[in-house]
C-alpha cells in the first residue's frame, strides 16, 4: 500500500483534457458494489456510478462470474458485427425481457459502443429515412461530444470545442425552461412548424432526454412528453428518445419514457446496457425505419461480446421481474425525503429528481462544486451538472443498500452544512 499520493505520471504524460480526476484527486485501485477504494486504502461511496454506466454497481458478482466464465472458455471477445452465440443470447433476452413484455416492436442496431456513437447513428438514420436534414433539440440537452451529437447539445463550453460550425439543429425550450409556459408549452414549436414562412425547415426528427442528466436534472413531465410525441406523429417527424443516461432503470422502469406511455420511433441506449461497465450501445428503431443498407453505418468495435454476455445476464437477472424497478422507486423516495429536508434547511437550495437520479440545486452555483469537494474529502463521490454547474447530481448504483444511501446522504448533509455555513466561502 502506498503512503504518499503520486500523481506525477498523470500530470506529466496525460493530456490536459482529463476532467473527473481533478474533482477526485486520488488514485483509485479497486471497487465493489457502491464503493471504490484508492491505493492508500481509503474508501469512497459512489454517488456517480460511472456517469450512469454502473447501475448494477462495480464488479457486480453475478455479472463478474458470467464474464470470467466466458473469458475462460475462450468466448469471442472482438466480433465486429459477426453473428455469435453471445449476441444471439443477448438478442433473445432483449426480446424476452424488455421488448415483448412492453409490447414494443423494435429492430436492434449495434453501433459503436459509446452513447455518442448511438446518437450519431440515430441522427443519421432519421435523416436518411426522412430525406430531411434539420433536427429539433432542446435547451440544456446533452447528447455527446462528436460533431453530430454536439450539434444537438446545448452547453456552450462543450460546443466551443467543436472547431467547426455546428449545423442542422434548432433548439426548442425544454419543459420548464420558459417561465409561465405551462398553459401551452408547445405553442412556439407548433407555430413555427406549421408556418411555411417561419424560416424553420421541416425537421427529420426531434431528439429528447426525458430527464436531462448533464443539463442539471431537468425533468420533463409525462404530459409534456406525450404532447411532444403527439406533435411529432401528427407531422411525421421522428421522435428520438436519448435514453443513454436515463435508460436501464435509472428512473425506475427500464426505459425512462415508460412513465409517459409513449413509444419513440428511435431509442438510444449505452452506459448501463452493458451491465458491467463494459462499452456497449444500442439503437432501437421501429422496423419500418430500418432502412440501412448492409454496412452503411459500421465500426470496428460494434461487437464487444464480453459486454453482450454481461448485458444479457443483467437483463435476465434484474429485468425478468419488476423488483429492481420497484426498489429504485422506493430508494428514490428515501433520497427525495432526505433532500427535501436538506434543501428546506438552507436558503437558495432546492431539489428535483425521479427514480434514482436527483439534483440538489444551488442558487449560488459555486456552492455546488464546493459541496462536491467537501463530500469527496469525506469519502463520497458526487459531481455537478447544469448550465453553470449549479446542481449536485446524485446517481448512485441502483443496487445500493438503504443504509449505504443514508450514509452518503449524511455526508452530503454535512458537506452542505460546511459550505452553506460559510466555512468554505
Ligand atoms: N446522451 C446522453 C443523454 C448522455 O448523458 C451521454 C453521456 N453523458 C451521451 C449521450 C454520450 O455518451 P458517451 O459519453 O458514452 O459518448
Amino acid at each position: 500500500m502506498m503512503t504518499t499520493l503520486d500523481m506525477t505520471i498523470f500530470e506529466e504524460l496525460e493530456s490536459n483534457v482529463r476532467g473527473y480526476c481533478r474533482a477526485w484527486p486520488t488514485v483509485f485501485d479497486s471497487a465493489s458494489g457502491a464503493w471504490l477504494r484508492d491505493e492508500e486504502g481509503r474508501d469512497y461511496l459512489d454517488f456517480f456510478a460511472g456517469a450512469g454506466a454502473l447501475n448494477y454497481g462495480h464488479n457486480n458478482p453475478v455479472l463478474k462470474q458470467a464474464l470470467v466464465d466466458y473469458i475462460m472458455a475462450d468466448g469471442i471477445t472482438h466480433g465486429l458485427d459477426m453473428s455469435t452465440v453471445a449476441k444471439r443470447r443477448l438478442l433473445e433476452t432483449i426480446q424476452r425481457t424488455i421488448l415483448a413484455p412492453r409490447d414494443l416492436d423494435y429492430k436492434v442496431q449495434f453501433p459503436g459502443p459509446t452513447g455518442a456513437n448511438a446518437v450519431e447513428a440515430a441522427l443519421k438514420l432519421a435523416r436518411k429515412v426522412t430525406g430531411r436534414t434539420t433536427i429539433l433539440n432542446f435547451t440544456n440537452a446533452f447528447h455527446g461530444m462528436t460533431l453530430g451529437a454536439l450539434a444537438v447539445t446545448g452547453n456552450a463550453a462543450k460546443r466551443a470545442g467543436a472547431g467547426v460550425p455546428l449545423l442542422h439543429a434548432t433548439p426548442m425550450p425544454y419543459d420548464g425552461y420558459l417561465p409561465d409556459a405551462d398553459e401551452d408549452p408547445f405553442l412556439w414549436m407548433e407555430t413555427i412548424l406549421d408556418d411555411a414562412s417561419s424560416g424553420v425547415d421541416k425537421p427529420a426528427a426531434v431528439i429528447v432526454e426525458t430527464v436531462q442528466g448533464e443539463g442539471g436534472v431537468n425533468i420533463a413531465r409525462p404530459e409534456w412528453l406525450r404532447s411532444l410525441a403527439h406533435l411529432c406523429a401528427a407531422r411525421e417527424i421522428l421522435l428520438i428518445v436519448d435514453d443513454v443516461q436515463m435508460g436501464c432503470g435509472r428512473t425506475g422502469p427500464f426505459f425512462s419514457f415508460e412513465a409517459a406511455d409513449i413509444t419513440p420511433d428511435i431509442v438510444t441506449l449505452s452506459k448501463s446496457i452493458g451491465g458491467y461497465g463494459l462499452p456497449m450501445a444500442l439503437v432501437l428503431m421501429k422496423p419500418e425505419l430500418d432502412q440501412w443498407a448492409p454496412g452503411e453505418h459500421n465500426g470496428t468495435f460494434r461487437g464487444n461480446n464480453p459486454a453482450f454476455v454481461t448485458a444479457q445476464v443483467a437483463l435476465d437477472h434484474y429485468w425478468s421481474d419488476t423488483l429492481l424497478a420497484a426498489s429504485t422507486m422506493a430508494k428514490g423516495e428515501l433520497v427525495h425525503r432526505n433532500l427535501i429536508e436538506l434543501s428546506s434547511a438552507y436558503p437558495g437550495l432546492s431539489t428535483r429528481g425521479r427514480g434514482l437520479v436527483h439534483g440538489l440545486v444551488f442558487e449560488e452555483p459555486s456552492q455546488a462544486g464546493k459541496v462536491c469537494q467537501v463530500a469527496f474529502e469525506h469519502g463520497l463521490l458526487t459531481e455537478t451538472s447544469g448550465a453553470c454547474d449549479e446542481v449536485v447530481k446524485l446517481l448512485p448504483p441502483l443496487t445500493i443498500t438503504d443504509s449505504e444511501l443514508e450514509h452518503g446522504l449524511g455526508i452530503l448533509a454535512e458537506s452542505v452544512a460546511t459550505v452553506c455555513d460559510g466555512v468554505l466561502k
